[in-house]
């Protein structure tokens, strides 16, 4: 189990800009995610993690050794990559090898390693099949295997579910979850998929325009994210403007319309965010923290009627879009005891005050 620590690192592309100071230490042992839209530096900070950048400036530095421009073949990391970079004329098990023979190790290591490694993925026995014979999740596994069997120090893996499809993308993520656990091996995964990072993640780094937003766990991005990008990267959030009105005690009144006031809790503010009588802020609000209230509780705080646009029935859950004095609020009930609207149907609903999050 090794640390991995980048130390204000930062990546031009001439005059594009791939990465600003990125300043992380991911512990031993770790499950760390890039998380970020398309285009946001994630992959440039895995490559430069692996070798196959160098920084413009900053330190990478592995345990205690700085690996800054140490070539990719000397820093002991496997990778596993989007498209699986696979010999496709090569057997399952020459594609395994591969990495020990550029090594030289002897015959009978190769043979036992490589068989240990297409255990661990659940592959034993396909070791003399060809690529080109093996289903898409297969294929990711025989890449996982490849890069498990050089008992590397440090997993890299680029946004490797993306070719599968939804159910194998879940068992695979769980595989790969199990893999990490039993190995121990510090792990930085890419995605720009939310649910995905959340899932397997132990913390997860989210980027924008190369620049990091926020590090934390996921449920810490999740019930405190620290910007509007967060806010509506992750997961779902109704985001909505408003002026604080009046603070009393621990409470902040906020006018979100011309009707409506909402109340929360002082406290549950991003670390940017100070509320003061007369300052606008943004309301952070989960969908699920929405409740359907009684319509005789209509005079009761944070509880106001909103007209159904859109009923989803999931199964699970009921999720609506609906409009308040000309905003949009999203809600999802679960499914038990929910009688489904329809549109243009009202709904009675009530937001807890400990659920709205303030924004700057
Ligand atoms: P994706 O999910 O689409 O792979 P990403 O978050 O991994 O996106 P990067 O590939 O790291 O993003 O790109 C970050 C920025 O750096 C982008 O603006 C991209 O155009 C730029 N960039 C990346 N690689 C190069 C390169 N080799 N030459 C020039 N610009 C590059």
């Amino acid at each position: 189990m090794i640390e991995v620590a980048l130390e204000h690192v930062t990546k031009q592309f001439g005059k594009v800009s791939g990465v600003q100071d990125v300043h992380i230490r991911i512990k031993p042992g770790e499950f760390f995610t890039f998380l970020g839209p398309s285009g946001c530096g994630k992959t440039t900070t895995l490559r430069m993690i692996a070798g196959f950048y160098y920084p413009t400036s900053g330190r990478i530095v592995f345990g205690n050794q700085d690996v800054t421009t140490v070539p990719p073949h000397k820093r002991n990391t496997g990778m596993v990559f989007q498209n699986y970079a696979l010999f496709p004329h090569l057997t399952v098990f020459e594609n395994v090898a591969f990495g020990l023979q550029v090594r030289k190790r002897p015959k009978d290591e190769r043979l036992q390693r490589v068989e240990r490694a297409l255990q661990q993925v659940h592959l034993q026995g396909y070791g003399n099949r060809r690529i080109d014979q093996l289903s898409g999740g297969q294929q990711q596994r025989v890449a996982l295997a490849r890069a498990l069997v050089i008992e590397p120090n440090i997993l890299l893996l680029d946004e490797p579910l993306s070719n599968l499809d939804a159910k194998l993308r879940e068992e695979t993520r769980l595989e790969i979850k199990r893999l990490q656990l039993e190995s121990g091996i510090t792990t930085i995964y890419v995605t720009h998929d939310q649910a995905e990072a959340m899932a397997m993640s132990d913390r997860i780094m989210v980027m924008q325009g190369g620049v990091v937003q926020q590090v934390g766990k996921p449920e810490e991005i999740y019930n405190r994210p620290i910007n509007r990008f967060v806010a509506s990267f992750i997961g779902e959030s109704n985001l909505w403007n408003g002026t604080v009105e009046r603070i009393e005690g621990d409470q902040v009144y906020v006018r979100v319309s011309p009707d409506l006031v909402l109340c929360g809790l002082v406290n549950h503010t991003a670390p940017n965010c100070h509320l003061t009588v007369g300052a606008q802020t943004t309301l952070s609000i989960r969908p699920e923290a929405v409740r359907e209230a009684q319509s005789e509780s209509l005079q009761a705080e944070n509880t106001f009627l909103a007209k159904v646009v859109i009923a989803e029935f999931t199964g699970v859950n009921v999720n609506y879009l609906t409009d308040v004095s000309n905003k949009p609020l999203k809600a999802m009930f679960v499914n038990q005891g929910h009688q489904v609207r329809q549109r243009d149907d009202t709904l009675a609903m009530h937001i807890p005050m400990e659920s709205i999050y303030f924004l700057e």
